[in-house]
């Protein structure tokens, strides 16, 4: 199978080329479909085996070919838990939004608050943060989430051992678009901390588990 037997637009596939990327994993292969759908997601596969891009082509699609639900930005947010991850999840965005007009920031706890907050006032389409400093910008209404049509929780199982549940609730509380899609991705399913958020976050997922331990 290529990603072009996927419904994937021709300016996405062109990129994937470029990137010298041809075949999807088994989680972009099970997972892109029903992103593409609206369906809510709750998926688990190991480390490596290509995360990112299950969630990323998914929300580029969202945000390039369809029109925005409301006029308010960001239309995604991505959730990773460490500023190292969130780095690379926001690398492989910028590369995938090359020549198109869209507006991606990177949002991350230790760096200063006030350039953010002029960051996040232009209003960009996709927001990759850490819970912790997307939380304090709600706080300080640095960012608004009504608009959002999609949220992503990107290793969601480390997000929780580190202690992000309440920013988390805080974060999909804040984010209450009625027709708001939510992707969750987890190295386990088995996790009963995960579970429980899955129930309170998301509605009616699909689930999608690639070589569980069990
Ligand atoms: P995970 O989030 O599951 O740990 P990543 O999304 O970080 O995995 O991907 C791991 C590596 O695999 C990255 O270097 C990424 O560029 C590469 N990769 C992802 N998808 C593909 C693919 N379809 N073909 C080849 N390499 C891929
Ligand atoms: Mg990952």
């Amino acid at each position: 199978m290529q990603f072009s037997d996927l419904p994937l637009d021709n300016r996405l596939l062109k990129l994937l080329e470029q990137l010298n990327f041809t075949e999807p994993t088994e989680i972009q292969r099970q997972a892109i479909p029903f992103a593409l759908n609206g369906r809510d997601l709750i998926a688990s596969s190991k480390t490596g085996s290509g995360k990112t891009l299950a969630f990323l082509l998914p929300a580029l699609q969202r945000v390039t070919r369809q029109k925005a639900l409301n006029k308010r930005d960001p239309r995604v947010l991505v959730l990773v838990p460490t500023r190292e991850l969130a780095g690379q999840v926001y690398g492989q965005l910028r590369a995938l939004l090359a020549g198109s007009p869209f507006k991606c920031a990177l949002v991350l706890g230790g760096e200063n608050f006030n350039d953010q907050e002029k960051l996040l006032r232009k209003d960009p389409h996709f927001v990759v943060a850490t819970p912790g400093r997307l939380a304090n910008h709600l706080d300080a209404r640095s960012l608004a989430l009504d608009g959002l049509e999609l949220l992503v929780l990107d290793e969601a199982d480390r997000m929780l051992d580190l202690g992000f549940a309440e920013q988390l609730r805080q974060i999909n509380a804040a984010a209450g678009h009625r027709l708001r899609q939510t992707l969750l991705f987890s190295a386990t399913l088995d996790h009963a901390e995960v579970e429980k958020l899955a129930a309170d976050l998301l509605k009616d997922p699909k689930r999608i588990a690639i070589d569980a331990v069990t």
